[in-house]
C-alpha cells in the first residue's frame, strides 16, 4: 500500500486506517484513479461507520471536479461495505462492541465466540 501513501498530500497523516481485507479493493481503486487523473491527491483513507472513507482529489488544484473520478471512488466505498475487513471475502456489516465492521460469515462467528477482553 506504499503506493497510496506517497499519495497523500502534504499535512495529512500519512496512514491508510483501514484492515488489510480491504487492500486489494484500495490496489484496485489506486489503478483506477491512476489512470482517469495521474497526479491524483489523496488526503484521508480510512474505515468509517463500517465503510471506507475515501478523500482524494484529481490534483491538488481544488476546483477540479471530475465526475469519472468521484464515481470511482464512490464505487469502491459501497463496494467496501460488502467486503470482509479481515480477509476480503464477500461480508456484511455487524456491530460488534459498538463498532461497526463488515465481516464474512467466518470472521463474523469468529468474533462473537471470542469477545475481546473487558479492557475499555
Ligand atoms: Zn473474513
Amino acid at each position: 500500500m506504499q503506493c497510496l501513501i506517497d499519495r497523500i498530500a502534504p499535512g495529512w497523516l500519512p496512514i491508510l486506517d483501514v484492515s488489510p481485507g480491504w487492500y486489494a479493493l484500495l490496489a484496485r481503486l489506486d489503478a483506477r484513479l491512476s489512470t482517469i487523473a495521474p497526479g491524483y491527491v489523496l488526503q484521508q483513507c480510512k474505515s468509517k461507520f463500517g465503510s471506507l472513507s475515501f478523500h482524494a482529489a484529481p490534483s491538488d488544484d481544488v476546483s477540479d471536479y471530475n465526475e469519472e473520478f468521484n464515481e470511482a471512488i464512490r464505487a469502491a466505498e459501497w463496494e467496501s461495505i460488502e467486503t470482509c475487513e479481515v480477509c476480503g471475502a464477500p461480508g456484511a456489516q455487524h456491530v460488534v462492541n459498538l463498532w461497526v465492521s463488515v465481516l464474512c460469515p467466518a470472521h463474523h462467528s469468529a468474533t462473537i465466540r471470542a469477545p475481546g477482553g473487558s479492557a475499555g
